[in-house]
């Protein structure tokens, strides 16, 4: 193999990456806010923690015969011998730092905490399916009320109708806890020991069956018919609690279609658990998902910590943006931009141009030495309302020009008058 770093040589992003630039990332930017803002209203305190963890956390955090982790997972050793993975989800590291802070011992329970972030999972990349890819997340821990649930569904059902969203609906399930869960994995078990299976899925059955009804294949699904169901094992507790946040949603007016098969690729699952949909993605329909997972602290060595919470992946909110061909609002960058023709203009501009930034107004400055024509057209591209325009002539009556890039008016302004002329004008 040659060596040879002298022969130049370019670079593409990753396969199964690619990478946002502007004008489509203020999509990405404004889809984040829309789900960020409503949470941070409702309580939820930001949360970052590091983009990789000890493989172990996801392994009994997540399940160690799930996808995310048997097939998905980002793993390396580092130089020291560690095994670390990239998070490939972001429930598990956000319930480590709540504990490895003690935030649930500082009776304010629920610990509310929101999340946005990079996430990676080793797939076969295809639209809507990546390898790197972003999402918003929100957990509340500590307490067991089901309107917690429906808080945690209404927030997101909301967001993406905040941002005209028409097509996204809402699947519900519940998946029984401790008390009622293992009668109904053993009659799921049964079952499914009777089926045509390959020896992989065999293998699932024992370690954990309720993942082989989330198995994608034509060949598999076709077996499930007959299944048995989670809403007939379910024992009163949970039947009760399902129920009052199935009325709880009803009532602030989210609908929501019941899938007794929605069981989710995560094994730390309880209870109520649901899965937001969109039908102009294709394969890759999941646009958001969570549900409640009251014994995941537990797996990972703390205090038994009920919680519920959801990720929402922006990757696909903007696909389902564009197939729905809804255009989110981005206002222009730019406000005002001055165009400086020669040397003095150039030293009178810059600093006008940091006055107004400072004074709270969007500014640009055509840099680079432009011609008039030249800034002009960055100018107009740029979005701003105003140009400031000044020659050696203007400034020596101490004034610009100032252009109203929508009406193609010009006019002189005092320098110093300028930052008050602009405000005026941009109301
Ligand atoms: P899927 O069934 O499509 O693989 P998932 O159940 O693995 O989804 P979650 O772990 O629940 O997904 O993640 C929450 C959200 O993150 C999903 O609803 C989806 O919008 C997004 N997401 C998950 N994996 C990817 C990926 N590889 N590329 C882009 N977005 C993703
Ligand atoms: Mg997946």
């Amino acid at each position: 193999m040659s060596d040879d770093n002298s022969t130049p040589r370019t670079f593409s992003a990753p396969k199964g990456t690619y990478d946002l630039l502007p004008p489509d990332s203020a999509t990405f930017l404004a889809v984040r806010e829309a789900v960020a803002g409503p949470l941070r209203a409702a309580g939820y305190g930001y949360v970052e923690t590091p983009g990789f963890e000890q493989v172990e956390l996801f392994s009994r955090g997540v399940g160690e015969s799930t996808d995310i982790v048997t097939k998905e997972m980002y793993t390396l050793t580092t130089k020291g011998g560690d095994q670390l993975a990239l998070r490939p989800e972001g429930t598990a590291s956000v319930l480590r730092a709540a504990l490895q802070a003690n935030l649930h011992r500082q009776g304010n329970l629920p610990v509310k905490l929101w999340y946005s972030g990079s996430y990676y999972r080793y797939e076969r990349p295809q639209a809507g399916r990546y390898r790197h890819f972003s999402q918003v997340g929100a957990e509340a821990l500590g307490v067991e009320d089901p309107a917690l649930d429906a808080e945690l569904i209404i927030l997101a059902a909301d967001a993406y109708r905040s941002l005209g969203l028409r097509e996204v609906k809402l699947v519900l399930n519940s998946l029984g806890d401790a008390k009622c869960r293992p009668g109904y994995r053993a009659a799921l078990q049964e079952f499914l020991r009777g089926l045509d299976l390959d020896e992989q899925t065999r293998e699932r059955i024992e370690i954990n069956p309720l993942r082989v009804l989330d198995d994608k294949r034509e060949s598999v699904r076709g077996q499930l018919a007959g299944a048995p169901m989670i809403p007939d094992h379910l024992c009163d507790d949970c039947r009760a609690y399902h129920a009052s946040v199935r009325a709880l949603l009803t009532e602030a007016g989210v609908p929501f279609v019941d899938d007794p098969r929605l069981v989710r690729g995560l094994d730390y699952y309880t209870r109520t658990t649901f899965e937001f949909v969109h039908d102009g993605l294709g394969a890759q329909s999941g646009v958001g998902g969570g549900g409640r997972y009251d014994g995941l602290s537990e797996m990972i060595g703390g205090p038994a910590l009920p919680s519920v919470g959801w990720a929402l992946g922006v990757d696909r909110i903007v696909l389902a943006l564009r197939a729905e061909g809804v255009t989110t609002e981005v206002p222009a960058a730019t406000d005002v931009y001055a165009v400086p023709l020669g040397e003095a203009a150039r030293s009178a501009l810059f600093p006008l141009v940091t006055e107004l930034r400072r004074a709270g107004v969007a500014a640009d400055f055509a840099y680079g030495g432009k011609g008039v024509k030249s800034a002009m057209k960055s100018a107009n591209r740029s979005g701003a309302r105003i140009a400031l325009v000044a020659g050696d002539r203007d400034l020596a009556d101490g004034v610009l020009q100032l252009k109203d890039l929508s009406s193609g008016e010009q006019w002189p302004v005092q320098l110093d008058q300028v930052p008050t002329e602009v405000r005026k004008l941009l109301g």
